[in-house]
């Protein structure tokens, strides 16, 4: 049993990684295993411990640790790179789709600074159960494959905790950073070969670094515009955690927004909110702005031509992000068409919400179209929103009554649960972690028989912090 690698980035772009060996895990154990990802991939996996955990490769892989930079929270190192990450290799999916497949929490490397390489089993499931929740709504993520113990404990704040490795599939770990690398090195010429290495493997349509630039913009606005569809908060938008593929990738400090307040931040080290939920969709554009700086010289020859037109293109961000989300709030408001006053009627949908629960507030808009009173239940001061409510019914499609059940989902993994279900697991018991799993792959199914899941804690909304745990 076998992986065909075919591993380009290390082929063609030499300069951009570290090739070495991740660590050998004393005592590997599989303790969940994504199979139908694998069938999906057309993986056959013989040794899931000993590949996924890095113990024992797969035939093909050539390991490697990739370069980037990044500004973090707004300043910018010049090195980063992965400290904690191998990239095994890539692989073609049964339709031809080429796939990185990564491993992290499997060791030092180069660019470790002062970190341990390791990773903790809680993070490390928490990644698997967020990106598999993302990719059961729809919205373009890395996969995890499995988390594998290592063996090993680890000491992190809390004191000693079990090690892990969770093994990812991407569409690619071409970051931000990964330009800013080379940009801030003054490596024109190698910034030049990723440019082309990342159009040919994410927008063979894109003609040159502008039509380029559009498509990574178009890509990474509606995958911001899906996040605030879902409540989604990243956590930590640095430029080394935005993939030019449109992918959510980088669980950290993530976690799903409960009560609607576009303040929101969950992350203990996003102390100003930089990266609030409400802030997301700026973040997009300075990010974008950051990637823009890298491509000027490949925009114009003559150094003010291009900042002339790189800022045009920056000033189109803002216009192509508001698109994406009108789009996602159209079907998630079953509205037939588009019309012009759609753009006020969602904005004042938000406003109406304001301290509801934003997943309820949406799935039960189904429930609404013959039960009113009952969703008016939801909310402390229903005013705003039964004034609201004949607006939206007359822009409706005829099949809204499914499509609202459709596009709203009634399950997203609830912070109180993920909080309890990764405690238990950390001692040794799955069995909440995989209930809540099997639940949150199933987003969009009926709220009857699974209230447990679908309802806010009952001990109300305490200020849930996340954190790293790096
Ligand atoms: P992140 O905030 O997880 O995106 O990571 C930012 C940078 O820190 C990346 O270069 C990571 O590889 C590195 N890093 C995070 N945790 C560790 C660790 N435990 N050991 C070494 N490097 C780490
Ligand atoms: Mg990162």
């Amino acid at each position: 049993m076998m992986i065909k690698f075919d591993n380009s980035y290390l082929r063609d772009l030499p300069g951009s990684y570290l090739r070495l060996a991740p660590d050998r895990a004393p005592d590997p154990k599989v303790l969940v295993l994504n199979k139908e990802l694998a069938a999906e991939l057309g993986l056959a996996i013989s040794d899931a411990a000993g590949w996924f955990s890095g113990a024992r490769l797969p035939e093909g892989a050539d390991p490697a640790a990739l370069a980037y930079a990044g500004h973090q929270f707004g300043g910018f190192s010049a090195q980063l790179g992965d400290g904690r990450a191998h990239l095994l290799g890539e692989f073609l999916g049964p339709d031809g789709q080429r796939w990185d497949l990564q491993l992290k929490g499997s060791g030092r490397t180069p660019f470790s600074r002062g970190g341990d390489g390791k990773a903790a089993l809680g993070p490390m499931l928490r990644e698997y159960l967020i990106s598999e929740a993302m990719a059961a709504l729809g919205i373009p993520t890395t996969r995890s494959l499995a988390v594998v113990t290592t063996g090993e404990r680890i000491l992190r704040d809390q004191g000693p905790v079990p090690g892990a490795v969770l093994a990812r599939v991407a569409a690619s770990h071409i970051r931000v950073g990964s330009f800013q690398f080379f940009s801030a090195r003054g490596e024109v010429e190698k910034l030049r070969a990723l440019m082309r290495y990342t159009m040919a493997r994410h927008y063979p349509q894109a003609e040159d670094a502008l039509g380029f630039f559009a498509s990574v913009a178009q890509a990474q606005a509606r995958l911001v515009a899906q996040w605030m569809g879902v409540g989604f908060v990243h956590g930590v938008m640095n430029t080394d955690n935005m993939a030019l593929s449109g992918e959510t990738i980088d669980y950290g400090p993530c976690a799903f927004m409960e009560a609607y307040a576009p303040g929101t931040v969950f992350s203990s080290i996003d102390r100003q909110g930089r990266y609030a939920y409400g802030n997301q969709p700026l973040i997009l554009g300075w990010n974008l702005a950051r990637l823009l700086e890298t491509l000027l010289p490949f925009v114009d020859a003559d150094p003010e031509r291009a900042l002339d037109l790189a800022n045009a293109a920056l000033e189109g961000v803002a216009g192509t992000y508001r698109v994406a989300f009108l789009a996602v709030m159209r079907q998630k408001l079953g509205l037939a068409g588009e019309a012009a006053g759609d753009g006020s009627l969602i904005d004042d949908f938000l406003t109406a919400i304001e301290g509801v629960d934003w997943t309820l507030a949406h799935r039960r808009l189904a429930g609404a179209l013959t039960d009113e009173a009952g969703y008016l239940a939801l909310f402390d001061d229903p005013a705003a929103i039964t004034a609201w409510l004949p607006r939206w019914r007359a822009r409706l499609r005829s099949d809204a009554a499914e499509a609202l059940l459709a596009a709203n989902p009634a399950v997203i993994a609830r912070n109180h649960l993920v909080e309890a279900a990764l405690q238990a697991a950390e001692a040794g018991d799955l069995h909440d972690f995989n209930a809540l799993l099997a639940a949150v792959q199933d987003p969009f199914g009926p709220e009857a028989g699974r209230e447990g899941f679908v309802l806010p804690s009952p001990k109300g909304a305490a200020d849930y912090v996340t954190y790293c745990g790096t």
